[in-house]
């Protein structure tokens, strides 16, 4: 079956991008590598698989479903999962498939102590300490008499602590962050609590700050081929291993003056092919994620790109590329297809392959994820026997 959109995977940039981060390591620390939201688009459980089976042996993801995906693809590496657990279930899910959980209040310890004591499991915890996210964790008191708790209960085995970063482009406030940690660290130490890994650094900290590495980094961005936005001092030769792929499904020459798509927001204004691309919003393509800009100047560039686009300025067209050449769409983008403008003459048929603009993380989950590796598609192989017991729900 010939497919009409998929996602192909280069196995080898995946490859280089994990030896560029290891090459800047230098085994100062370890390695903790970051595949949440599946893997950043790539597809959780191959990019596993690859980093896995490349050394890798230690994971982390936004939530314990995402790590029970891990265990069921088969990696039998850790897997630190960074948000709190909700319920008893949840716990018992994740203990069972023996996660590395976050505590990051008295409310988590107490969920997992008891869970925990129900299938007189130890479990692996890493504290996690807010220094000016604003998202979860403990302040230096909090932290203080949940490790007391935890040493009287011997439940839980601590064995990392971390915190997150706000705003890497700010030295000033990610210095303070950094700073703010260590107290804490500190602090615990002093009262003779021993936990063995300390993580601060992402991906942009990790560029930044080799200081900052202490002995885990948290890397997600750079193992995806991206250097994250902002400047920052040192840069990795990294390789994008992402492209959105379709197929021309339909071809005719209209006319001069012809209207293109819902509202006509188009005119053509010379006679010209227009492909259809079975491609639209819904599979991601010309999704932004409309946040809130991070300063003025950021606001006004948002809002010229809105305007400059309205007036068909071409840089700020969205482009597919066919046969190495880049191809306007014109009109607004449907909810499954969208429309390319090819001039007159140009040689282009039906079946032909188009690369699209459609954003890794904004790309629908169901776009099949297809892995090239020498040129070839094909599986990753994995190590179908595991140790982790998973129950099929
Ligand atoms: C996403 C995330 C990371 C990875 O950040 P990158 O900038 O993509 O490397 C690290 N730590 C936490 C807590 C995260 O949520």
């Amino acid at each position: 079956m010939l497919r009409d959109k998929w996602i192909e995977v280069d196995v080898d940039a995946v490859k280089k991008n994990l030896q560029e981060v290891k090459t800047l390591l230098d085994n100062k620390a370890r390695l903790i590598a970051v595949v949440k939201a599946n893997a950043y688009g790539h597809g959780a459980e191959d990019i596993a698989r690859i980093l896995f089976q490349n050394g890798v042996e230690f994971f982390a993801v936004s939530f314990y479903y995402e790590a029970l995906q891990l265990r069921k693809a088969g990696i039998r590496a850790n897997i630190l999962v960074f948000s709190p657990l909700v319920s008893e279930e949840e716990a018992l899910e994740s203990i069972k498939n023996q996660l590395t959980l976050t505590i990051a209040s008295d409310n988590d310890r107490q969920l997992l102590e008891r869970v925990g004591a129900a299938l007189k499991t130890q479990i692996r915890v890493h504290l996690k300490i807010d220094t000016g996210l604003g998202r979860f964790g403990m302040n230096q008191e909090e932290a203080l008499l949940v490790c007391k708790d935890i040493y009287q209960n011997e439940q839980l085995f601590i064995e990392g602590i971390y915190t997150h970063i706000a705003d890497p482009t700010s030295p000033d406030y990610t210095l303070k962050q950094f700073q703010q940690f260590m107290q804490v660290v500190n602090c615990l130490d002093q009262e003779k609590f021993v936990i063995p890994v300390k993580h601060f650094a992402n991906s942009a900290v990790f560029l930044s700050f080799p200081n900052m590495y202490l002995n885990a980094v948290r890397i997600g961005t750079l193992l995806s081929g991206q250097h994250p936005v902002g400047n920052y001092p040192t840069h990795l030769q990294l390789q994008d291993p992402y492209k959105f792929k379709s197929r021309i499904i339909s071809l005719r020459t209209l006319e001069k003056g012809s209207s293109l798509g819902y509202y006509r927001t188009y005119k053509l204004k010379r006679a010209a092919q227009i492909a259809v691309i079975p491609v639209g919003f819904n599979d991601g393509l010309a999704l932004e994620v409309a946040n809130r800009p991070v300063g003025l100047v950021d606001m006004l560039k948002k809002l010229a790109k809105i305007v400059l686009g309205f007036f068909n300025v071409p840089r700020f067209n969205l482009y597919v590329t066919i046969k190495d050449k880049e191809y306007p769409i014109r009109g607004k983008v449907f909810m499954q297809m969208a429309l390319v403008e090819i001039p007159y003459g140009v040689d282009i048929n039906v079946g032909d392959e188009v690369e699209l603009p459609v954003r890794k993380t904004l790309a629908s989950r169901n776009v099949a994820r297809i892995y090239v590796q020498d040129g070839q598609a094909g599986k990753i192989a994995y190590d179908e026997v595991t140790n982790y017991i998973v129950d099929e729900a």
